[in-house]
């Protein structure tokens, strides 16, 4: 696509880089059909297309207005746009780069403004959210239906086993993981405990960063991928082998760190090698599969009434990461039915703070989602990322598991 960036923009790194994804845009309209927004909202202003063109006039110098910002806002950044664009145009990049743009332009006032920074400030702490988090799961009960269903029950992390094996990988722990669902760290502490490989966690990591980048605070951002490397580097240096997602949300995030630190000359190197090491533990698992298969032979078979499992694989999986059928051939290894899921491309409308600032929208998503993961009457719901799984579970008449939670469950049977 033919594109000519104002003076402000032209001649920065953002400018080159949305000028190069622009060009590369030949307007088919194939990724329109699998835009959730598009298909939900029928507005071409709600789709990929139809958000470029809106970003290339910003950037060509056009005023943005606050319904510019409002289809920006729309968008849930899945990318299942990038997985079917035929051009590889990378569209999350231009979108982030536009987001930033208009963020400036068109600043929010009032409630909006409100919500948004305190969000900022809330979720990527963990001692601030964890507290909060731990008060709301005290009077769970008694909360509003609304409330209640962002709010899961007490739960433990479960045994942890003593460390003593050679191999070592690092465990992110995250911000809202640790106090909403501490088993599936624990979960993953045990399984890899088993197939003789020690994971633990650096003291000072917290946020991933993509809480404060997705809500236009990329500075932010980039303070806690700093934080995060400095707490991982000793550990990195020591011989860990691995920096374990358990979290795609988050992985995504951290594979991207060379690309947000790539102006800061003190960590450009140290995030190449950081985003080098970093594997989702599906990744790791299917590297181990060998003895995760030896494991499994002298576990006891999965109760008939257990075996059919429903798998939503998240955008930040499938289309982020794109990390597609690994977790499904573990979980299938580990004695799991995969029932079949319709739309299986498409967000489930969790999409980190967007169910909270888009309620509409993420609602319908749900329902979809949720309607298409139990028509084959599945006993459990997995996927592979808190958001879908805390959003899901929500919902959900049946329950809704982290996948490593079912293999450690599988392990200890
Ligand atoms: S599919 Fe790719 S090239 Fe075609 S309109 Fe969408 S982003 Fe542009
Ligand atoms: S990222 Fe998702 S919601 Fe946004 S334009 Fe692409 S497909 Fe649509």
């Amino acid at each position: 696509m033919e594109t000519h960036l104002a003076d402000f923009i032209r001649d920065t790194t953002a400018g080159r880089e949305a000028e190069s994804i622009l060009r590369a845009c030949v307007h088919c309209g194939f990724c329109t059909a699998t835009c959730p927004t598009y298909q939900l909202l029928g507005d071409e202003l709600d789709g990929p297309r139809g958000r470029i063109y809106l970003i290339k006039q910003v950037l060509e110098g056009a005023e943005p207005t606050e319904k510019t910002r409002l289809h920006l806002d729309r968008c849930l950044t899945c990318r299942a746009c990038e997985s079917t664009c035929p051009s590889g145009v990378h569209y999350s990049r231009l979108l982030d780069i536009g987001r930033e743009v208009v963020e400036r332009k068109v600043p929010r006032k009032g409630g909006p403004a409100v919500m948004r920074h305190a969000l900022r400030e809330l979720l990527p702490r963990p001692a601030l959210f964890g507290t909060a988090m731990r008060l709301g799961q005290m009077v769970r009960l008694v909360l509003p239906p609304v409330l209640k269903a962002k709010v899961p029950p007490i739960t433990s992390a479960g045994v942890s086993p003593r460390p003593g094996h050679a191999r070592q990988m690092i465990a992110l722990a995250g911000c809202a993981q640790p106090s909403m669902y501490p088993n599936i760290n624990g979960s993953a502490r045990r399984v890899l405990h088993a197939l003789g490989i020690d994971l633990v966690e650096a003291r000072g990591t917290g946020c991933c960063g993509a809480v404060r980048f997705h809500l236009n605070e990329a500075e932010g951002a980039r303070d806690d991928a700093r934080r995060n490397i400095d707490a991982w580097w000793p550990l990195i240096e020591a011989g860990a082998e691995a920096i374990v997602m358990t979290a795609s949300a988050c992985g995504v995030q951290v594979k991207d760190y060379p690309h947000l630190l790539q102006e800061d000359s003190a960590y450009a190197e140290k995030a190449k090698r950081i985003a080098a090491l970093t594997r989702d533990i599906g990744e790791i698992l299917t590297a181990e599969k060998s003895a995760l298969a030896r494991r499994l032979e002298q576990c006891s078979p999965l109760p008939v009434g257990e075996k059919k499992l429903a798998f939503h694989s998240p955008c930040t999986l499938q289309h982020g990461q794109q990390i597609r059928g690994v977790v499904e051939s573990l979980l299938m290894a580990a004695g799991y039915e995969l029932t079949p899921v319709a739309d299986g491309h498409l967000c489930c409308g969790s999409a980190g703070t967007y169910s909270i600032l888009q309620p509409e929208i993420s609602g319908k998503l749900q329902a979809n989602k949720l309607a298409a993961l139990t028509a084959g009457q599945p006993a459990a719901i997995a996927s592979a990322n808190i958001g879908c799984i805390a959003h899901l579970a929500g919902a959900s008449e049946i329950p809704v598991r982290h996948w490593i939670e079912l293999i450690d469950a599988r392990l200890m049977a």
